[in-house]
């Protein structure tokens, strides 16, 4: 048995990078860039106005001083002359600022009176120019790899490009193996059981932009889990829920070997989620995940996530822990690390009293895991702990 930290350190070192496509902006919120963007122009490209008023050359102005309105810009309708002494151009937000105009006078400032204006008795002296490139100027890079949030595809738009170059959608494939397991919907006989696991992983995973292939429920038999192999080709992550134990009917492992799987690790001492089972399909990283529906969850949540993270090629980091203030007593912990579903609020969190490992429901109403360390001791509420937000 080794460590969650050992198991997710072999985990990112299965994971190679994917390969990089161009996005179009509109399709690239939340992907993962790539590779930086260059900003091709200055932003703003040219002395913009960021009021209605006048373009005015600052020499000019004092209380009364009467001014020559000679043209008018507009935003996208530059006023191309330029500005000489006792003039003055008409000019809207956006509008590029007239050379040898060094200051906006806003309207409230000044009277007009046909071609004239007179300043009024107390103009602002603010300049109400945003100068050119001061935002950003030609070169400048939007950092990669980072995760894509709307404002960063602004300011990719405003630096003129297109599209972006992100990782690709990694292509995963979730597979199901059971005698016991019928579809949602289907009319189970006593002994059967909904197969449950494939739609929490399969939405966890392509909530951080993964493809995810949900296979047919394979059979625990070498055939059916063979048939099920065999559509897992090309995928670029096959993750198979169940069938990892030691039992006569555990055979994922035995036939992922007869088809050449270079095991990595097997069985981490983690509570729950114990029998985690990993290695390499060919060029294929492999995630064998227990049957057990929470500890399936919790695996996903603590390694597959993470590692699928570390595929698109953002940093390859365990899921991120926070800290909070313990609202009631816990008992000491056994050896292997324990994730507790618990119920964050504000600072608060308590974990819930039953943590049996057969409990979907209270995995459902949790919001975070409260982790504890292998043989932590006994803690009283208002102690510190550490738990992952779900
Ligand atoms: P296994 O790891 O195959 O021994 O399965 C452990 C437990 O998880 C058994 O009670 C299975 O019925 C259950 N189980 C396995 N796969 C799934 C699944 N996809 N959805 C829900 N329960 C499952
Ligand atoms: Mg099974």
């Amino acid at each position: 048995m080794i460590s969650v930290e050992a198991a997710l350190g072999h985990l990112f070192d299965l994971m190679s990078p994917l390969g990089t496509e161009a996005v179009p902006l509109g399709a690239a919120s939340g992907r993962v860039l790539a590779q930086p963007v260059t900003a091709h122009r200055d932003q703003p490209p040219f002395p913009t106005s960021v009021m209605d008023g006048y373009a005015v050359r600052s020499t000019d102005i004092r209380p009364g001083a009467v001014l020559r309105v000679v043209g008018e810009a507009a935003a996208g309708h530059e006023w191309s002359g330029a500005l000489a002494p006792g003039a003055a151009v008409r000019i809207f937000t956006g509008a590029p600022v007239p050379s040898g105009a060094d200051r906006v006078l806003i309207q409230e400032g000044a009277t007009r009176d046909g071609e004239t204006i007179t300043v009024g008795p107390d103009p602002d002296t603010a300049p109400y120019i945003r100068a050119a490139g001061t935002d950003f100027r030609v070169g400048d890079r939007i950092m990669a790899p980072r995760r894509l949030k709307p404002s960063d595809l602004v300011l990719a738009a405003a630096m003129n490009a297109p599209h972006v170059i992100c990782s690709r959608k990694p292509d995963v494939v979730v597979m199901s193996t059971g005698d016991e397991l019928v579809m949602p919907g289907a009319r189970p006989r006593p002994d059967q059981i909904i197969a449950s696991n494939a739609f929490g992983l399969a939405a966890l995973l392509e909530n951080e932009g993964a493809v995810v292939r949900r296979l047919p429920i394979a059979r625990d038999t070498c055939e059916s889990l063979d048939t099920a192999f065999d559509l897992a080709r090309g995928s670029d992550l096959i993750v198979t829920i169940g069938g990892a134990s030691v039992g006569d009917h555990d055979l994922v492992k035995d036939v992922a070997r007869t088809r050449g799987m270079t095991p990595s690790f097997y069985k981490v001492a983690m509570r729950p989620g114990k029998p985690l089972t990993a290695g390499m399909m060919g060029d294929t990283p492999l995630i064998g995940l227990p049957g057990n529906p929470v500890s399936a969850m919790v695996c996903g949540i603590i390694f597959v996530r993470p590692t699928l993270r570390a595929m698109m090629g953002l940093p390859a980091q365990a899921a991120p822990r926070h800290s909070a203030t313990l609202a009631s007593d816990i008992g000491p912990n056994g050896p292997r690390e324990h994730y507790m579903r618990a119920l964050l609020d504000g600072d608060a969190i308590r974990p819930f009293e039953r943590q049996d490992s057969g409990l979907i429901g209270i995995l459902a109403e949790a919001n975070a895991l409260l982790v504890r360390a292998p043989n932590a001791p006994a803690l009283r509420a208002g102690s510190r702990v550490d738990y992952v937000a779900i």
